[in-house]
């Protein structure tokens, strides 16, 4: 489904970054994973992705560092040449009450999760509009449009990529360049591993389960596809019907 194509993916060393990257090689793309701090889990989905026949290499960058995304975002265009598909997955939560929530606390989660967005988006623009083409997908959450106690900054942070999302569709839609937003519900990976209250959880997902990696992947699939060409600034739940 994207034979030939080429894809960068932010945060593709873990969790649902990783099984988006890999997703995305099975369908024949050439993966860039960026990561920050999982030097050796990068490696291993670029290894997997090869697997696929494709072509893979990563990339460490912190997605919150204007300057060095710049200078990584060249160096993938620079060695892969064109650029057809940014995912934009990296995040991270720093869960607290807005009384006692530290100031870093928000900082950190808006940087990365809003600014980092923000950042890829910005730097790629260009390109994407010289080949009159790029698919952008964000990954938002649920709690970006319903909110959650606990996680003032990390809903801000969220609903700020919905924002964006939209804006950036209505300003580049002319230029064959689609941005959707993916918004999970409760997925399983590192980011909700310590997570307690899970059987309360499991009672509001209307379709009684906990959501894998794949579920997230195969919708990014879908919208990095030429399937959804006629489909843009569209906020999309996997979230097993949670926020119904
Ligand atoms: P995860 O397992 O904790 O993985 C997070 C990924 O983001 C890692 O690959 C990490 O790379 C990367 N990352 C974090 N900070 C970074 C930075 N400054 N620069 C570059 N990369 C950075 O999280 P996940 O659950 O897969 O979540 C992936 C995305 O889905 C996030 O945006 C998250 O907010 C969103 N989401 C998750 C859920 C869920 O239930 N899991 C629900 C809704 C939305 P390194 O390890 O290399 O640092």
């Amino acid at each position: 489904m994207l034979k030939g194509k080429n894809a960068v993916i932010t945060g593709g060393s873990r969790g649902i970054g990783r099984a988006i990257a890999l997703k995305l090689a099975a369908e024949g793309a050439n993966i860039a994973v960026i990561y920050n701090g999982s030097e050796e889990k990068a490696r291993e989905t670029c290894t997997e992705a090869r697997s696929f026949g494709v072509e893979a290499e990563c990339y460490k960058c912190n997605v919150s560092d204007f300057n060095e995304v710049k200078e990584t975002l060249d160096k993938i265009i620079k060695e892969m040449n064109r650029i057809d598909i940014l995912v934009n997955n990296a995040g991270v939560a720093r869960d607290g009450l807005i009384y006692s929530m530290k100031e870093e606390a928000f900082d950190m989660v808006i940087d990365t999760n809003l600014k980092g967005t923000f950042n890829t988006i910005k730097h790629l623009t260009g390109h994407f509009i010289k080949n009159r083409s790029g698919k952008i997908i964000n990954i938002s959450s649920i709690v970006g449009i319903t909110g959650n106690a606990g996680q003032a900054n990390y809903s801000a942070s969220k609903a700020g990529v919905i924002g964006l999302t939209k804006a950036v569709a209505k300003e580049l839609g002319s230029r064959g360049i689609n941005c959707n937003a993916i918004a999970p519900g409760f997925i399983e990976t590192d980011m909700t591993e310590k997570l307690t209250k899970r059987e309360e959880l499991l009672k509001a997902i209307t379709l009684g389960r906990i959501g894998k990696t794949e579920d997230v992947a195969e919708l990014a699939l879908f919208l990095a596809s030429d399937k959804a060409s006629y489909i843009t600034g569209e906020v999309i739940r996997v979230d097993g019907g949670l926020a119904i």
